[in-house]
């Protein structure tokens, strides 16, 4: 009985409230109810500390990746992307990262720029409603020389990153920069190689092959990873207790390859070397329990990676309200 008295009094109130609205002339009327779809996406920055550096994961955009670019059998990858919830076909994110460590601005990879349409290529834009002036990059750490990691370098030839240092594997500027390979690949593959020359070429006078002793610069080191491409590189970061591994293309979809680590993708150039170092990489960041940072990780590519025996699971980090 309570209950409905209870009940009762609030319809009342309801039926008093909206009467009152009424005669205020403030009832919303159904057509004033309908908003406008917004028809476009949210800024791509997600942000984070990693002990006293700051992290920005960048969003440059998506790309669909067909199952038939990966090697493992055909119905097992179709049940593993459908029991994942992938479109069909899968798109794989394009990300980038800044790495703020208070001495230095890293930026790891750039995105594609303009040379891959127009559902990425905004990496800059990014940056920028992150706070971060693209004339502030120090340093610019590239994994590997494939457009959409190099694409964000240049705007129409002139650089995008004025002030930045640039720094490459010496194995993948000998494999794209030189003049051995070019005259070696097929026709359809000449331009990479263009593009790539084009992207470095205003960064000629900055542009340097990584240190031998693996050293970039304070709590900064990098990881051979080939296999992707000969020199493919990741970068580790540490501050604190706190350690994150950019490790570049070492997953291009992680429903397909963190179950099957040795199911490669066709943009490999050496697909043994390149499943070697996947887990290597998985390994490394399991049993230290690092922080990874991939490039087409779904954005904002960071997450942690779980071992258990030869099986692999990806735990995407989580999303501080505040840093
Ligand atoms: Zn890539």
């Amino acid at each position: 009985m309570k209950s409905q008295s209870h009940l009762a009094l609030t319809r009342r109130d309801l039926i008093i409230g909206g009467a009152a609205l009424a005669a205020a002339g403030t009832t919303p009327s159904p057509t004033a109810a309908k908003m406008p779809p917004a028809k476009a996406q949210a800024p791509g920055f997600f942000r984070r500390k990693l002990g006293e550096f700051e992290i920005t994961a960048l969003l440059d955009g998506d790309i669909a990746l067909e199952l038939k670019l990966f090697s493992g059998d055909a119905a097992e990858m179709e049940k593993l992307s459908h029991a994942h919830y992938q479109p069909s076909p899968p798109h794989a994110h394009v990300n980038a990262f800044a790495v703020n460590t208070g001495d230095k601005l890293y930026l790891v990879d750039t995105g594609t720029g303009n040379l891959m349409g127009s559902s990425l290529g905004r990496v800059t834009e990014n940056m920028v409603l992150a706070g971060i002036d693209p004339d502030q990059v120090d340093v610019i750490l590239l994994t590997h020389l494939h457009p959409d990691h190099f694409g964000g370098l240049t705007v129409e030839g002139r650089p995008a990153f004025k002030n930045a240092d640039i720094y490459l594997s010496e194995a993948d500027a000998k494999f794209w920069l030189g003049n051995e390979m070019i005259d070696k690949v097929p026709a359809d593959f000449r331009p990479f190689f263009q593009m790539a020359s084009a992207a470095v070429k205003p960064y000629a006078h900055r542009l340097m092959p990584l240190p031998q002793n693996g050293e970039i610069g304070a709590g900064v080191t990098t990881l051979a990873l080939p296999g992707h491409t000969v020199g493919h590189t990741g970068f580790r970061f540490s501050s604190g207790k706190e350690q994150m591994l950019v490790w570049g293309d070492i997953v291009h979809n992680l429903a397909l390859q963190f179950p099957k680590p040795e199911w490669t993708f066709a943009g490999d150039t050496d697909r043994e070397q390149a499943a070697a170092s996947r887990k290597k990489a998985f390994d490394m960041a399991a049993a230290d329990r690092l922080l990874v940072a991939g490039a087409h990780l779904p954005y904002p590519g960071v997450g942690y990676v779980e071992r258990s025996r030869d099986h692999y699971r990806y735990h995407p980090d989580f999303w501080p309200s505040k840093i």
